[in-house]
């Protein structure tokens, strides 16, 4: 084997998961490799709202938030399908900036500090031999001692490694989301939650000006326009009188919406077949709660300290595997179960209506609702 081949560590998918353990693990001096099947700058439906927990994590990475001019999110306005409001004061709020620009500040961060980063690069399979692994990629095959899954929320080796949630019912939790970023008249400092019949609509500011409008609904929903997504705003999210204004105002600054399938919440196991899982390859907790990438931040910051203490020998390879799994389910797998709740309650006209009229009278409601699906700053 050409011993440029050979590394440290090798992290399958290079989003925010997958790139921050690979930026800490360079500044640590370990070798790293990283695959990610797409090439940097590049969209991503996602809500592109950060919670405030990992400001300073990012910035102690390396990147600079401070200069950049991002909008901070204190606010937050939730409606029911009808379009009745609550408002709330966010604790710790969050900030607002594009996929398109984190991941690719993320990347070039990791290239500056000798992570090898092939982009365009799709990993087909992965084994494990009890000493090392085996990563088939389509440029070429790589060696590691440790493998780390960080593909996201769906992905090709999830069916390769038969993953325990691909065979559940195709149907049952099974969404799309949408993004687009749009031009409108919007408060820089606010996030709106809108329902509608099994959905929801985020929108908040990010960078230069420009909005992102992202959505989640009921795979469902879709079919029954037979996947004309124009269509089903038209007759499903416009009915809620905030997203007609918004889908009637706002300029669309992209030719076609963003879409993503087949996407599961839950939790899926935080180690499969040796390789220790990231991110959303972990678990997906729903969008509504705006924590799904300070999750997969703060496990990579505790997955680097564990990969330190494997490397310097103070633990085998088991070791490192009960703790991180033990660390993934006590952390995280209340937070995603309690979001997977709300999630499907959401899908209930009457009981929205019901918890929004609820929440808008009880505060400290409002916050424990909030503060079950956030964590702590790290
Ligand atoms: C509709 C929606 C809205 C959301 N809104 C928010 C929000 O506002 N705030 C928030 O904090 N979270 C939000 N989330 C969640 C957030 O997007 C994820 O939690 C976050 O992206 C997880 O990061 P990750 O690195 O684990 O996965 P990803 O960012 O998905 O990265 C995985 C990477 O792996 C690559 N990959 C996959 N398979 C392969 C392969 N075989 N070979 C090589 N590369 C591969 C992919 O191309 C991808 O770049 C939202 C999610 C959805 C669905």
């Amino acid at each position: 084997m050409n011993p440029s081949n050979t590394f440290q560590v090798s992290i399958i998918g290079g989003g925010i998961a997958g790139l921050t353990l690979a930026i800490q693990l360079a500044d640590e001096g370990y070798s790293c490799i990283v695959f990610e099947k797409n090439k940097y700058p590049f969209h991503k439906v996602c809500g592109e709202y950060v919670s405030m927990e990992s400001w300073n994590f990012l910035e102690r990475l390396g990147l600079k938030l401070s200069e950049m001019n991002l909008p901070h999110i204190k606010k937050l306005t939730v409606s029911s399908p009808s379009g009745k409001a609550l408002h709330h004061q966010l604790d710790l709020g969050g900030f607002g900036i594009s996929r398109y620009l984190l991941d690719s500040k993320l990347a070039e961060t990791a290239k500056n500090k000798g992570v090898v980063l092939l982009e365009d690069c799709k990993v087909s399979d992965v084994k494990f031999d009890g000493k090392q692994f085996t990563v088939e990629t389509s440029k070429g095959i790589f060696i590691s001692e440790i493998a780390v899954g960080a593909w996201g929320k769906k992905s090709n080796l999830d069916i390769k490694l038969a993953r325990a949630f691909t065979m559940k019912d195709k149907t049952e939790n099974n969404y799309v989301g949408i993004k687009y970023h749009i031009s409108i008249d919007f408060p820089d400092d606010l996030i709106e939650l809108h329902n509608f019949e099994n959905g929801y609509c985020g929108i908040s500011k990010i960078e230069d000006g420009k909005h992102c409008l992202c959505y989640i609904c009921d795979s469902e929903n879709l079919k029954k326009y037979n996947g004309d997504i124009k269509k089903m705003e038209k007759e499903v999210l416009m009915k809620n009188p905030f997203l007609k204004k918004y889908f009637t105002e706002a300029v669309f600054l992209f030719d076609e919406p963003l879409a993503i399938s087949q996407i599961k919440i839950g939790y899926k196991n935080a180690i499969e077949n040796n390789i220790l899982m990231l991110g959303d390859s972990a678990g997906n907790i729903a969008p509504l709660s705006g924590n799904g990438m300070s999750m997969a931040m703060r496990s990579s910051f505790v997955l680097n300290g564990l990969l330190n203490e494997y490397f310097n020998k103070k633990i085998t390879r088991t070791e490192l595997e009960t703790k991180y799994e033990l660390f993934w389910k006590s952390e995280f797998k209340q937070r995603v179960e309690f979001s997977k709740l709300l999630q499907k309650l959401l899908k209930n006209k009457s009981l929205t209506n019901f918890t929004i009229s609820a929440l808008k009278r009880i505060s400290f409601l409002r916050n424990a609702v909030v503060k079950s699906t956030h964590g702590k700053p790290f």
